[in-house]
């Protein structure tokens, strides 16, 4: 985070925004303190264990999630894996609309073998009025472009630039991250 705020007060012409993928647990704490979230610009919340919850357990467990107001993103909504590993058994309406009430974005994964949320439900997160916000999940350069997948997707589902947050102007990106954690 310091080397990143170094950075921007040094590069002209674009801004770098502090954020990390954090895991939600198995009761949907989070495995970051509040105080370290509340530094980052963004958080990403997501499930990587414990995918074998009951329906209301892993559905109470998202909520609880993206209940706290430094979860920007709750990213790779149903853990699947295509030809891999089915989704989790969750609530996704309910999920869409818990979403939509605290102000947290979903991620349309565009790692090819996730395309997560997938793009049938995007129609629905959009009549909620929850934003979509498309991530390439790259962990090397190269898999930056991945991005171009989820475009596909997010076209697939219908949505249009309105909806999706990588298309704001980055004045408004700023205020976008802020609005959920200052309520
Ligand atoms: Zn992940």
């Amino acid at each position: 985070m310091a080397a990143i705020r170094k950075l921007n007060q040094k590069l002209d012409g674009f801004r770098l925004f502090a954020g990390i993928e954090c895991d939600i647990l198995r009761d949907g704490s989070l495995d970051f303190d509040d105080d370290v979230l509340s530094e980052l610009d963004f958080v990403v919340a997501s499930i990587h264990s414990v995918f074998n919850l009951s329906e209301a357990d892993m559905t109470r467990r998202i909520i609880r999630a993206i209940g706290n107001p430094f979860v920007t993103i709750l990213a790779h909504p149903t853990g699947r894996l295509l030809l891999k590993r089915e989704p989790y058994v969750v609530d996704l309406p309910a999920v869409l609309d818990a979403a939509a009430e605290t102000g947290t974005w979903i991620e349309l994964n565009a790692a090819p073998k996730r395309l997560d949320l997938d793009w049938r439900w995007w129609s629905r997160a959009k009549e909620k009025g929850v934003k979509c916000v498309i991530n390439p999940d790259a962990h090397r350069t190269e898999r930056l472009q991945d991005l171009w997948f989820g475009v596909g997707i997010a076209r697939k589902g219908w949505l249009t630039k309105d909806d999706v947050m990588n298309c704001l102007p980055l004045e408004k990106i700023e205020s976008e991250l802020k609005r959920k954690r200052e309520g």
